[in-house]
């Protein structure tokens, strides 16, 4: 049966064919046998564990880009908190409340274009603060599109990971963003890779993309061979250019999420924004797919209390992942070589 031979290859790291991805959004097989056999590449890599992330927006609103789907675009109406940094301290205290809830990943987040030099320093000055009292906290950064030396920087301060989302396919890119560009996004995240930054980069989904852009983007992204993958599906915020579209349905996301399981098999694919209005009562089932979820808000809208997190996860037969697990399985994680040479270092580069 195909959905087998898939999940076998998946296992084997090896992708799915352009066919067999259109198969596996299409209802030629049935919902549950997909959810089935990419469970099983999902136990297979990351056994019933799920590894809790949170996101603290330090800097809220007031984007001078035009992404369509964000509530912090420029022209954007929605009713959304807007203010500018917050202080390292309450960062720092944030992040303790999350790790205290069960958060290893703190994804710190700032809207813009991207950051200047002085944007740089404060959030050295913020994963520094973290750093300092939860030394074993992984910490993501997210700050739109990187210059020269900004990844290093944020390396050298503690910073584990990077995320900057190719969001939807090259083709789809136009009709969602006219300020910058799908190639903008893959250079920021490979300057990241560059400098030892953990890579994560994923996808919003619900913004009138098709079956073909789908697998395109999955295609583009395992090019890139991210570490992380997030997958959010549309928040269609009223006073921005998709306020009020609700294309998805829980199905189509359940179909999505295993799609990319089978593409992305030993790699965190991090169910994100959107879950609760989209999935809805499918949320449970989706953690057969994913191994990551967000706890608490997102960055402008609420999320599903923490509580509620937590025992849907127990519910479901998963536990959450500690501190001192691993997330990545060894292979995967070995090809991460955090780089300890060159600029930055008293050693030369390998050039
Ligand atoms: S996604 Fe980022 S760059 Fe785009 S409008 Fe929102 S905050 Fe700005």
């Amino acid at each position: 049966m195909i959905l087998n031979s898939l999940a076998d290859r998946a296992i084997r790291r090896e992708a799915p064919s352009r066919a067999e991805a259109l198969a596996v959004l299409s209802d030629e097989h049935d919902l549950l046998d997909v959810v089935a056999a990419a469970g099983r590449v999902r136990r297979h890599y990351f056994g019933h564990r799920v590894k809790l992330n949170t996101i603290i927006n330090m800097k809220s609103g007031l984007c001078p880009e035009d992404c369509s789907y964000c509530s912090q675009r420029l022209g954007s109406s929605s009713d959304i908190l807007k203010y500018s940094w917050i202080g390292a301290e309450e960062v720092a205290e944030a992040a303790d409340r999350a790790v205290e809830a069960g958060a290893k990943r703190v994804c710190l987040v700032a809207s813009g274009r991207g950051p200047g030099d002085r944007d740089i320093a404060r959030v050295v000055e913020r994963v520094e603060a973290i750093k300092d009292r939860r030394p074993q906290v992984e910490i993501c950064v997210c700050l739109g599109l990187l210059r020269d030396g900004q990844a290093a920087r944020l390396r050298e301060a503690g910073a584990y990971a990077y995320s900057h989302n190719l969001n939807t396919s090259e083709e789809n890119y136009g009709r969602i963003c006219t300020t910058h560009t799908f190639a903008d996004r893959i250079e920021t995240v490979r300057q990241a890779m560059a400098e030892g930054l953990s890579p994560c980069s994923g996808a919003i989904f619900g913004m009138g993309e098709s079956d073909e852009d789908i697998v395109d983007l999955a295609v583009r992204l395992r090019e890139l061979d991210p570490d992380s993958v997030p997958v959010n599906f549309l928040i269609p915020f009223e006073g921005t250019p998709m306020g009020g579209r609700w294309e998805l349905t829980p199905t189509r996301c359940l179909r999505i999420l295993a799609l990319f399981r089978f593409f992305f098999p030993d790699v965190e694919v991090r169910l994100a924004g959107g879950r609760e209005i989209h999935l809805r009562g499918l949320q449970s089932l989706a953690l057969h797919l994913a191994n990551a979820i967000f706890l608490g808000d997102y960055l402008t809208s609420e999320g599903q209390p923490g509580e509620d997190d937590r025992q849907m996860i127990a519910d479901a037969g998963f536990t959450v992942e500690g501190l001192d697990e691993q997330t990545l399985p060894a292979a995967r994680h070995d090809l991460v070589a955090l780089r300890r040479r060159g600029a930055g270092t008293d050693l030369p580069s390998n050039a």
